[in-house]
């Protein structure tokens, strides 16, 4: 069954959104395979965002993510990578439509609360640096 890999960024926890955000997931019918909080190192979120990695924001973006404990994810079901991207709403939380996570819970692109994988192949990239052999999924 196709897996990506979510993470709730330091904003979302620390603003008390992790219970609403899992509860959409699972409302629409995805399946909770793991879940941890991590204070994640910097080498860690570089390499998440590698492809990012010329951006003037990557800087502040790695500093975002490393800013406080994150929940890191794995979440299951039929086309979940589109299906979670759906949820969370466009990048730019100004762009995102009402009803989304990003829509309904953020007001900038550099605090946007949640990350999802864009591609099955992204997702399992993510899924081995966040979790690795240790997971046991
Ligand atoms: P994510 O990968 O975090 O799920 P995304 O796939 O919607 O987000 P990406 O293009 O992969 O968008 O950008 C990764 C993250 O970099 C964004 O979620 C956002 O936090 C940050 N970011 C993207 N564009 C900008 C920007 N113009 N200014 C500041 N931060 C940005
Ligand atoms: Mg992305």
């Amino acid at each position: 069954t196709e897996r990506t890999y979510i993470m709730i960024k330091p904003d979302g926890v620390q603003r008390g959104h992790v219970g609403e955000i899992i509860s959409r997931f699972e409302k629409k019918g995805m399946v909770l395979k793991a879940l941890k909080t991590y204070q994640c190192p910097k080498a860690v979120a570089e390499e998440h965002y590698k492809d990012l990695s010329s951006k003037p924001f990557f800087g502040d973006l790695v500093n975002y993510i490393c800013s406080g404990p994150v929940v890191a994810m794995i979440w299951e079901g039929p086309g979940v990578v589109k299906s979670a991207r759906l949820l969370i709403g466009a990048t730019n939380p100004l762009e995102s439509a009402p009803g989304t996570i990003r829509g309904d819970l953020a007001v900038e692109v550099g605090r946007n609360v949640i990350h999802g994988s864009d591609s099955v192949e992204s997702a399992e990239r993510e899924i081995e640096l966040w979790f690795g052999d240790k997971a046991g999924v």
